[in-house]
């Protein structure tokens, strides 16, 4: 049997027992001989995965749950294999997670993104449970409860156990978020709500879908909520923002027919 490297009580995390980078972060959850799974990265990686959770002793058969944190294509694409592997599991996601997997929507999965020549192959997704804001997922003696936090992307979602909070892709170690693409469905107010609503609670860790889990710092938070309140008034993110004050200046100058070469 492979030594279990538990990042926190019942918690692993597949590239931290792997001691290597595999993907995007996978979290393994347990509660007595039973077991879920948040997002699994690359359909190439899956084998070796679950190869490490066997070895790990999890009896494959007592995986209640794979979860898409979101829809995006280097967190989900690895599910379909993962369900051959796992038939006893469900795969569960938020409601409009699933309407981008199921209608296999190219563009907000990341799967295509045409201008640099990406082109990632899907599976055909079937979503077997939703959850949402206020859904308590059961796992032995666990209570997760799912958190809708949406900005990055629409379906995005975050999982509370305690004091850790699985943040998807909300917010980095490094003070970076989940990438803002107006074609992904980012929205900034929203993710700006959801980073004050991290930020204030009483959450001590924050395990993200990205990197090493780090503690939920109000400053670092408060630097990301910032950057983002000023792109909300910049052109930097296109659509995403809500105004650009500069054109309202522009109009006042025009009308007033100021020239600009003659300040
Ligand atoms: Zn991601």
């Amino acid at each position: 049997m492979l030594e279990r490297r538990e990042l926190f009580p019942n918690v692993i995390e597949l590239n931290f027992q792997a001691r290597r980078r595999l993907g995007c972060c996978v979290y393994l959850i347990f509660s007595g001989s039973d077991w879920m799974l948040l997002d699994i990265g690359y359909a190439d990686t899956v084998d070796e995965i679950i190869d490490l959770i066997r070895q790990m002793d999890f009896p494959l058969a007592n995986c209640k749950y794979l979860v898409a944190t979101h829809a995006d294509a280097d967190h989900v694409q690895g599910f379909q294999r993962a369900k051959e592997l796992l038939p006893g599991s469900q795969l569960v996601a938020h409601p409009d997670a699933k309407i981008i997997l199921e209608s296999n929507d190219r563009i907000a999965s990341f799967a295509e993104i045409p201008a640099q020549g990406i082109s990632i192959d899907m599976p055909n997704f079937v979503i077997d449970k939703e959850v949402d804001e206020g859904t308590t997922l059961e796992l032995g003696k666990l209570k997760i409860q799912v958190w809708h936090t949406p900005g990055h992307a629409v379906g995005q979602l975050a999982f509370r156990l305690g004091n850790l909070l699985f943040s998807g892709d909300n917010i980095f170690r490094d003070g970076c978020v989940g990438s803002i693409d107006a074609h992904h469905g980012s929205d900034l107010p929203a993710f700006i709500d959801s980073l004050k609503r991290i930020q204030k609670s009483s959450v001590e860790w924050l395990l993200p879908s990205h990197g090493p889990a780090f503690r939920n710092e109000a400053k670092l938070l408060q630097s990301a909520i910032d950057r983002l309140d000023r792109y909300q008034h910049m052109a930097d993110f296109g659509t995403c923002a809500v105004d650009w004050p500069l054109l309202d200046e522009w109009e006042a100058e025009l009308a007033k027919g100021q020239n600009p070469a003659a300040s």
